[in-house]
């Protein structure tokens, strides 16, 4: 280990446990909840065994009135989940780290679709999901029984194993309402000022402690700013007074900024690296116990530096663990360039998102601990046979990677001088520089592998792949943006003659203005383009059948800050528009819901952004040629590069591997698969 990092493993109390070291994951959706308990077990195991010194579950009701379907939530409403959260805790604790339980109410964030019971707030208000319901006021017994479900679920956490447990006034939740001003109008002893507003937080500190504090730690989870300005908490204001009120209460202040998760967990397009440091900062100067905070930290020395300037006592992170669960082995072990940097595209908050289990651009594992058996740092070994991999973008990279650390003796041979395929010109667009991550963890770990070699500026026919004499063809020869304007919503082609491609402009085509940007494909191109574009100058305007730019991004919790980013850069937004034609400097568009012609737009430059196709043709002449031929990536399915990655993987985790059945968790009379 570099002795810089020593302070990073230094073990730090936490109320009657103590932590190994400074490595805390904080809690993250895994989109398993209740229903699959043992891929979560298998996942935290996972992050125990790669060094984080305590790792945390995902959010917890205590209670049916908090039901968040249908995103995934653990539950601990009873005793029939104290087994199943038991054994998310053995599986951390065999690693020997503490395990911590973020019990968890919404309040008026709660859907209650699957329980159907009443929606709870601090005072009528909507729901704030799914309208039109309306959630109801709280009375001083509803309170009262609120506080006995936060109890019991403690007291089932603490037979379930858990170290820390949460309360947890974080995200817009129900403890969270009862503190700002915005959601609590109260005029009970509940209300008003803010001793009466911090009232019920304080009881359930207390209570937690007093049912589960000769054992376990109890963490306040809270949000020190909820980004409203003077109207709600401010790190500044109320938020840095509650934590003055609160000081030594808690065992652990597990603090960040709100409202809404995209502001916590904001992606890398719009935050750097610590960027919650302005707004945590003055938590440890008021109280005495341990803070831990998130922001994104792949580097050791900026760890360092978050403990030795004070900022905070661990280093809190859950993207950062989801790319990498054995970051902190690999600081241990000297090994600091091999950390697999967590490129912030939140393509993690997308699975919880949709509903659907944790995925990572970064690692193709993450998510498929339990279901396939996969590990992060471990692989089969496979027999040294020859693999040529064609094509160097986020797939072949992954293909060489993989398919080189199970020992094959791997060429890669690709087009350009660079390795890097689409990554190299995404990473080039406004805020998408880390998305660079990709290809250079690829290529360091590369390196070290006696058995790849590279072979750039090598563009491959069907007679040179057939030649080369490899026992397996593995084709990762990417995509292209199509030219026809068919996209998600509209589906005709036309004859766009003149139009450019993102990959045009990437290649330097010339931009005359006015410049359209016509969007049917609804992730991070369109917009990043029309930014870049309005950045350097060009009168923008942003096309789009749908009703917001980059609609997509509304899953990476990216689409506030796209739209207002694009405002702010003087582009030109017009929605729910399909365009026809462009004729003579004139975009015919029709309006998406009534099908009739609109007035022209002006147009110099159409950039037509609706979708990508395969570049799938030296695969097609070399079926029948080749006998072990695969393809993986953008050439089998243009998508994300997390898909790329993932399909990449799945090809060398399972060359010569008999084919297992997907393997699900089913209701106890059916056993598990
Ligand atoms: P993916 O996202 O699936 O990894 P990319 O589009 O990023 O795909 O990368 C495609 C890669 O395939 C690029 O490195 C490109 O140069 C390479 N490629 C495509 N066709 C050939 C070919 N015939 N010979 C060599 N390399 C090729
Ligand atoms: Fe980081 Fe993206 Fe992986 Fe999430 S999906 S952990 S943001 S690399």
């Amino acid at each position: 280990m570099d002795p810089a990092h020593a302070i990073l493993f230094e073990p730090v109390k936490i109320g009657p446990v103590t932590a190994p070291n400074r490595f805390y994951q904080t809690p993250h959706a895994t989109g398993f909840g209740w229903q699959r308990p043992q891929a979560s077990a298998a996942l935290r195991g996972v992050k125990a065994e790669g060094g984080w010194g305590v790792v945390c579950t995902e959010y917890c009701s205590i209670h049916p009135s908090s039901d968040d379907s249908p995103s995934a939530y653990l539950t601990l409403w009873g005793e029939e989940d104290v087994a199943p959260l038991a054994s998310i805790a053995d599986a951390i604790h065999a690693h020997g780290a503490l395990a911590g339980v973020e019990l968890w109410h919404g309040g008026a964030h709660a859907s209650n679709r699957l329980t159907r019971l009443p929606t709870l707030a601090p005072q009528t208000q909507p729901a704030l999901y799914h309208l039109p319901t309306a959630a109801r006021a709280m009375d001083l017994s509803d309170i009262r029984a609120f506080r006995g479900w936060q109890r019991d679920a403690a007291l089932r956490a603490k037979r379930a194993g858990f170290d820390i447990v949460y309360v947890y006034a974080g995200h817009d939740y129900l403890p969270f309402q009862f503190l700002s001003r915005r959601t609590n109008q109260r005029s009970d002893a509940y209300g008003g000022t803010l001793e009466n507003r911090v009232r019920l937080l304080r009881e359930m500190i207390e209570e937690t402690k007093d049912a589960v504090g000769d054992t376990c730690a109890v963490a306040l989870r809270m949000a020190v700013d909820e980004l409203h300005g003077p109207d709600g908490v401010t790190a500044e204001g109320e938020g840095r007074d509650i934590v003055a009120m609160l000081a030594d209460l808690p065992d652990l202040w597990d603090v960040n900024v709100a409202g809404a998760l995209g502001n916590d967990s904001k992606s890398a397009r719009f935050s750097g690296e610590g960027y919650q440091e302005d707004y945590i900062r003055f938590v440890k100067g008021v109280t005495g116990k341990p803070v831990v905070s998130v922001g994104r930290f792949t580097s050791p020395d900026r760890m360092v530096s978050q403990i030795k300037r004070g900022v905070q006592d661990f280093i809190g992170a859950a993207r950062p663990s989801i790319a990498d669960p054995f970051l902190p082995a690999k600081i241990r072990e000297g090994r600091a360039d091999e950390i697999r940097e967590c490129i912030g595209c939140n393509i993690c908050r997308a699975a919880n998102n949709e509903g659907v289990s944790l995925r990572c651009t970064q690692n193709p594992t993450m998510g498929e601990e339990w279901r396939k058996g996969w590990h992060p740092e471990r692989i089969a070994p496979h027999a040294p046979d020859k693999v040529l991999v064609v094509g160097a973008g986020p797939a072949g990279l992954e293909a060489a990677l993989s398919l080189g650390q199970r020992g094959l003796e791997v060429s890669l041979a690709f087009a350009e001088r660079q390795a890097g395929g689409r990554i190299n010109r995404e990473s080039t667009l406004p805020g998408l520089a880390t998305w660079a991550r990709v290809r250079d963890w690829r290529l360091t770990m590369l390196a070290k592998l006696p058995n790849v070699t590279l072979y750039p500026e090598s563009v491959m026919t069907a007679d040179d792949v057939a030649g080369f004499g490899a026992d397996h063809v593995v084709l990762a020869t990417g995509s292209v943006w199509r030219r026809d304007g068919v996209g998600v919503l509209g589906m005709t082609p036309r004859d766009f003659a003149g139009a450019l491609t993102p990959d045009d402009i990437f290649a330097g085509a010339k931009v005359n203005g006015p410049v359209v940007i016509y969007d049917d494909e609804h992730y991070f191109m369109a917009g990043a383009l029309a930014e870049r574009l309005a950045g350097q100058g060009h009168d923008v305007t942003y096309v789009t059948p749908q009703n917001l730019a980059s609609a997509w991004t509304v899953y990476t919790d990216e689409q506030g800050f796209v739209q207002a980013r694009l405002i702010e850069a003087g582009v030109k937004l017009v929605f729910s528009r399909y365009v026809t034609a462009w004729v003579d400097g004139a975009l015919q568009t029709d309006c998406a819901y009534t099908g009739r012609t609109l007035p022209p737009l002006p147009c110099g430059t159409l950039v037509l952004a609706t979708g990508r196709v395969p570049v799938d043709g030296l695969y097609q002449t070399l079926v029948g040629r080749v006998a072990s031929l695969a393809r993986v990536g953008d050439c089998l399915m243009p998508s994300s590069m997390a898909d790329a990655i993932y399909s990449a993987h799945s090809y060398a985790r399972e060359l010569g591997e008999t084919p297992q059945p997907l393997r699900r968790e089913m209701p106890p009379h059916r056993g598990a698969l």
